[in-house]
């Protein structure tokens, strides 16, 4: 099945049907191992030789049809799921990055993703440099002779400004550093890899799965990004690795073709680090992605009429939405979302933070959780939960102040929703009215 149209890649790609039973759908190989055929085999899959299912920790054919799929649909050369989203920004940046190295980040990233790069990767050896994502040539100045990647999110909330992938990835290429883009918020809408991004990451637990039934995670290799060019930039590419008995991931893979980065990742940090992705959640989440060219486009189109809604209202005092924002930041929503501005909507009440705390409260219909991207709506003050372990002006930093609200706008009748939000409104109005 070959297709450039999401819609059909959604659906078909990576599998047609069991060639034993005619199963439609993929099996879930419940399994730790495979059986080798004999000696002969089993030498020849652990020199890599040959690909094939060796042990679930590192490989299982159920994932196997995921990754093919995320590879398909974001148009990579190969992909790696993992047992979550966070482990697949850390993979992401530990494949390239050593004790001594560093990389250079974007300020705007989802709060547990600025965790794992100010402290863990940091105790780990690996410095992060965060840049405003606002100024292209910030990564450039933030760089030096360790710098082994830029790394940025493509919607990141609670900002919400489309970051500027394509001027980034061009200025990082002639350098030798590729630019990994973490595109949990706009699946479909966005394609990094299209815009120069060497490496995609995914939560495969937000709108991928989209039911919320899984965590989730995946690394996808645009296969484009030339390692070899840059060998002193690149080392843990291009230098012997004695955890593979020497190998050099750009030469060793090469009869493989462009995946050098991918197969690194799973055969010494998957196997030794063991992040891995379970076959059920792997099959549960195929399952989301049948339909995620749809729920995608309904969530765009709701949160369109949720933002415009609140803007219409005077207790709120701003919303924060790509398609309500102007001059740059509006160019950047428009060049790299096509088919919608996503589903994320956030929003400031006039009368702050407690005004935000009964606007959750009221609610009815949204789901209070940590969490974006699930078919059902879901409110959450990030101040006091997702970002409440940054410091005030790390906060501020990533744009959470104390009264913005977030809203990631689900799949029900939109009047159901905007009923649900003028009740949260009437809440944080009635109380701040008797307060005066
Ligand atoms: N990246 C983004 C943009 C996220 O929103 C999240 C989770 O909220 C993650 C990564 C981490 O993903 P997970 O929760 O699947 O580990």
């Amino acid at each position: 099945m070959t297709s450039k149209h999401p819609e059909t890649i959604a659906l078909h790609a990576g599998w047609r049907a069991d060639p034993t039973t005619g199963s439609v759908q993929p099996p879930i190989h419940q399994t730790t191992s495979f059986q080798f055929k004999n000696t002969g085999h089993a030498s020849a899959l652990f020199a890599l030789e040959e690909l094939g299912p060796i042990y679930t920790r590192i490989g299982n054919p159920t994932n196997d049809v995921l990754e093919q799929r995320l590879a398909a649909l974001e148009g990579g050369a190969a992909a790696l799921v993992l047992a979550s989203g966070q482990a697949a920004s850390a993979f992401a940046v530990q494949n390239l990055a050593r004790v001594g190295d560093n990389i250079v980040s974007s300020t705007d990233l989802y709060g547990g993703t600025w965790n794992l790069f100010a402290n863990t990767l940091k105790d780990q050896g690996i410095e992060v440099r965060f840049v405003d994502p606002a100024d292209p040539q910030a990564f450039v100045r933030a760089s030096d002779d360790r710098t082994r990647a830029w790394y940025a999110e493509t919607l990141p909330n609670p900002k919400l400004e489309v970051f500027p992938i394509a001027e980034v990835a061009a200025l990082g290429r002639p350098l030798g550093i590729p630019l990994i883009v973490d595109n949990t918020a706009a699946p479909i809408l966005a394609r990094p890899l299209v815009h120069g991004a060497a490496v995609v990451v995914y939560s495969t637990t937000k709108y991928l799965g989209g039911h919320g039934s899984a965590i989730g995670g995946a690394i996808i290799d645009g296969g484009t990004f030339d390692w070899s060019a840059h060998p002193d930039r690149q080392p843990a590419l291009n230098t012997p690795d004695p955890s593979y008995h020497g190998a050099v991931w750009v030469e060793a893979v090469k009869p493989i073709g462009p995946v050098a980065y991918i197969i690194k990742a799973r055969t010494t940090l998957l196997r030794d680090l063991g992040s891995s992705q379970s076959p059920f959640n792997a099959f549960l989440t195929l399952q989301g992605i049948e339909t995620l060219p749809l729920r995608i486009a309904r969530h765009s189109e709701n949160a369109a009429k949720v933002a415009d809604y609140l803007a219409s209202r005077p207790e709120v005092a701003r919303v924060i939405y790509p398609g309500h924002q102007s001059g740059r930041a509006r160019e950047r929503a428009d060049t790299y979302l096509k088919g919608g501005y996503g589903g994320l909507v956030g929003f400031e009440l006039e009368a702050g933070r407690d005004a935000g705390r009964r606007f959750i409260d009221a609610l009815e219909l949204h789901y209070h959780v940590a969490n974006i991207g699930d078919a059902r709506s879901l409110a959450i003050h990030p101040a006091s939960t997702t970002h409440s372990q940054l410091t005030p002006e790390d906060q501020i930093k990533t744009g959470v102040t104390e009264g913005y609200v977030r809203l990631s706008v689900g799949l029900e009748h939109i009047d159901d929703i905007l009923a649900d939000i003028d009740r949260g409104l009437a809440a944080a109005g009635a109380a701040s009215v008797a307060a005066e």
